[in-house]
């Protein structure tokens, strides 16, 4: 821990972390070190980690990488959180995001940016940018985040290291500050999966605080990781198993460093006994705009309670009740909230709630549908997570379209709540890492990691 914390110290640049404490850090170390003392066992026993900072926490403050949230502290921790301490973990603190966990840069927290640790002039992808940075450049060797559209994907690609977010539902989001409810859910970065496997185990279960909470009981996702397939061998531990490859997802547009990482990966799959099967996923372009229809329809609902009264910010001079509600959100929350709100109380009013809003609902389940029908001839599915390598700083700044269309592969998994993970596979333009997405059906996080573990 002590090492760590230098070494958080030593990357303040980065931007990776908004809160350290190390005087609570070493307190926690103390204290995992007298349970070990005492023959405790447990494989997270002393690990040093962080958090994003979605998840409210009671001894740190928790911002959601906002204005909005200045000076705020829970009475409570987040259930992931909770679990995560019991399990012996050591927080080192609350890590950067993008405001409300909407971006794919992290470039809109209302802090500072994070910095990809393989060229700092380029993002480390959002919104869970500084739980990518902080494993990727070694400051800790694990992080949570959360993924509503690919948050955690897309960042684990963009710095070439491996996340998963499991199936909606297998972590509480109790005390995981609200972006889109029916599509957030919390999940982990590590350097392998075999870390996310033991990660993950601890964070989930079934929650009674939580009412999407899946009632299912305690998984031991490494034992599943590790589990022998039937007729594999050492050489070709993943005989038998289907990966189905959407065409959708190897469109003309796709870059050609991207496209080549993938099939190398792709390749590797093969020579490890998976078989490679043609699939199709017909409505994976709507899913851009069933998203950015849905998700803002849901946060702009979620975000009415920050209204000055009950969290954090409040204008310091107003008029009456209505002006002080106007002028503190208009303080408070950056641009993009400010754009998300407002679509989604558009898509929601009368009058345009059947034209945008149902069919989008519409939509979402025949593209659930969709995976239903591809998952009939494979076991996992398998493409790009992102169109691109990690872009420059600055270039998707001013053009919200662009980074929304650059979602394209990560959307489609979540709006059917299907768990989905980056692992890296090699390198393209400017030497930045390329992520290979595997997709699984609901509740096969094993199987996932199963593969994931035998690419690595
Ligand atoms: N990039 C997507 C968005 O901006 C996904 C964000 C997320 O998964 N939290 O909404």
């Amino acid at each position: 821990t002590q090492h760590l914390l230098a070494r958080v110290a030593g990357a303040k640049d980065l931007g990776a972390f908004l809160h350290v404490d190390p005087d609570l850090a070493l307190s926690r170390a103390a204290a995992a070190d007298t349970r070990l003392a005492a023959g405790e066992a447990g494989a997270l026993i002393g690990v040093p980690l962080a958090h994003k900072d979605i998840f409210v926490t009671r001894d740190m403050p928790t911002t959601a990488g906002s204005k909005m949230l200045a000076g705020y502290l829970s009475p409570f921790d987040a259930t992931v959180v909770e679990r995560l301490n019991a399990a012996g973990t050591i927080s080192l603190g609350k890590l950067n995001c993008d405001e409300f966990a909407m971006g794919s840069a992290n470039e809109n927290s209302a802090f500072f940016p994070a910095l990809n640790p393989w060229d700092r002039t380029r993002v480390p992808g959002g919104s869970s940018g500084g739980s990518a940075v902080a494993v990727a450049a070694g400051l800790v060797p694990a992080t949570t985040g959360t993924d509503t559209g690919g948050s955690i994907r897309q960042p684990a690609s963009f710095s070439g290291i491996t996340g998963i977010k499991p199936t909606y539902g297998v972590c509480s989001r109790y005390g995981m500050i609200a972006f889109a409810s029916s599509l957030d859910q919390a999940g982990v970065f590590a350097r392998s999966a075999e870390d996310c496997a033991l990660l993950l185990s601890a964070m989930s279960g079934f929650d009674e605080r939580d009412a999407t909470s899946v009632q299912q009981p305690p998984q031991d996702f490494a034992a599943q990781m590790l589990a022998v397939r039937d007729g594999a061998t050492a050489a070709q531990p993943l005989k038998g198993l289907r990966i189905g490859l959407p065409k959708e997802f190897f469109p003309a547009a796709l870059s050609a460093d991207v496209n080549g990482a993938v099939r190398a990966g792709l390749a590797e799959l093969e020579k490890l006994g998976a078989t490679l099967v043609d699939v199709s996923l017909p409505r994976t372009e709507l899913a851009i705009p069933v998203y950015y229809i849905i998700a803002p329809a849901e946060a702009s609902s979620n975000l009415s309670r920050f209204d000055g009264v009950k969290f954090g910010h409040r204008a310091k001079s107003y008029g009456n009740l209505i002006d002080m509600y106007e002028k503190t959100r208009a303080e408070g929350f950056g641009a993009e909230v400010k754009r998300r709100i407002m679509i989604g109380s558009y898509v929601l009013s009368h009058g345009y709630y059947d034209a945008y809003y149902l069919q989008a609902q519409k939509l979402r389940r025949m593209i659930a549908d969709d995976f239903q029908q591809a998952f009939q001839h494979c076991d996992l599915i398998a493409g790009p997570v992102a169109p691109t390598v990690a872009w420059k700083q600055g270039e998707g700044a001013d053009d919200p379209v662009k980074a929304y269309l650059a979602d394209i592969f990560t959307l489609p998994g979540s709006l059917a709540g299907l768990p989905g993970m980056s692992v890296p596979v090699g390198l393209g333009d400017g030497g930045m890492p390329v992520g290979l997405q595997l997709l699984g059906n609901y509740f096969k996080e094993g199987t996932l990691l199963h593969a994931a573990h035998a690419l690595q």
